[in-house]
């Protein structure tokens, strides 16, 4: 396809900045806004010196509609990724309102300034959290979503709104893609996941226990009925989400309207698969304790993948013992994150 200008809300977080990374080896032109209210600039340094090539960034929050309309007129922007979110579910619950303002009223006001400047394309990152405790394995596009916290509210409302937009307005093209568990790291070891704090996802606290900066992790809980009793989740390769999106924006003009799709791999594994794998991934054992179940958990979450690989021919390639090597040689590498970079 001919190269696009590409604008990538939250370009400098995990997933985004791996997208950057797969857009720029494809030739197209991306330019970033970011708030790095849980990035860091350095990430996209590291995406520039990993593709060889500049990346445009702007420090924004998408609510500020003026700086969006700077980088809209800018840039001759062709479709948008839309990234930029909070996506802690415990911090959700303790700041409900704060998340409707930054996800719902975030989106809103991208729409409001593509509509202004005619752009009509938008890929949307939507999550799996909306199907709530399913009650199916696995999960198809069209099972129900039921949100059990406001993170995962934030995320449905977000897809309803869009697909709203799209009836009334025949020009959009939408495509919202629900991942699984996006765990790993840039096969380099440049770029990785880098989360503020403690971490609240498994792939980073596993890493960083491996690294000696965490004592041990918490197993959350090992009375699910699920084959070990510890929760099972469909772990995907970020180098996969983030081919996921540069598919996306290749079949973003099949059709005009909304289309939702699962990126996941369809393998679940549960919490100690994950320790075990990790282990064998770093050469040394990882220190855990089963402790109570963390509230709001659910026992298992796996994708059906074939609706997309129906549509694009794309699945997820690399295995778990993949996405644990590439997280451990990113934390081996930064063991303090980009902080020191
Ligand atoms: N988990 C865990 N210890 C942790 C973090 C997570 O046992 O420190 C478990 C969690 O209960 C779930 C799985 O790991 O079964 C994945 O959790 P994560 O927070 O990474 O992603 P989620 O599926 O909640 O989006």
């Amino acid at each position: 396809m001919s190269p696009m200008t590409v604008l990538v809300t939250g370009g400098a977080g995990f997933i985004g900045s791996h997208t950057c990374v797969e857009l720029l080896e494809h030739g197209h032109e991306v330019v970033v806004v970011d708030d790095h209210s849980n990035s860091a600039p350095e990430a996209l340094e590291r995406v520039a010196k990993i593709a060889g090539r500049p990346v445009t960034a702007y420090r924004a929050d998408l609510r500020d509609r003026s700086a969006l309309d700077a980088v809209f007129k800018a840039h001759p922007v062709d479709a948008v990724i839309h990234f930029a979110a909070k996506k802690a579910v415990g911090e959700s619950v303790e700041i409900p309102v704060t998340y409707y303002d930054i996800n719902v009223g975030g989106t809103t006001a991208l729409l409001s300034a593509m509509q202004a400047h005619g752009v009509h394309r938008l890929v949307f990152s939507s999550s799996c959290s909306i199907y709530g405790d399913a009650t199916k394995v696995p999960l198809t596009e069209t099972d129900p979503a039921a949100p059990t916290n406001p993170y995962a509210s934030t995320k449905w409302i977000c897809e309803q709104l869009l697909a709203d937009m799209c009836r009334r307005l025949p020009e959009l093209s939408v495509l919202a893609l629900r991942y699984f568990n996006p765990v790993g790291a840039h096969p380099c070891g440049l770029l990785g996941e880098d989360p503020r704090g403690i971490p609240n996802n498994i792939m980073p606290y596993l890493a960083q226990v491996a690294v000696g900066r965490r004592e041990r992790l918490s197993v959350f809980g090992d009375d699910y009925p699920t084959p070990d009793g510890t929760g099972v989740r469909d772990y995907i390769h970020v180098m996969d989400v983030a081919e996921g999106h540069r598919c996306a924006l290749e079949h973003l003009d099949d059709e005009k309207g909304m289309r939702v799709f699962n990126l996941g791999t369809g393998v679940g594994s549960s919490v100690l698969d994950l320790v075990n794998a990790f282990a064998r991934a770093c050469g040394r054992p990882v220190p855990y304790e089963v402790t109570g179940r963390r509230a709001g958990d659910v026992a298992e979450l796996v994708a059906d993948p074939r609706a997309v690989a129906a549509a694009w021919g794309w699945t997820a390639k690399r295995d778990l013992g993949v996405m644990c090597r590439d997280a451990w040689r990113f934390q081996e590498l930064n063991p303090s994150g980009y902080a020191a970079g």
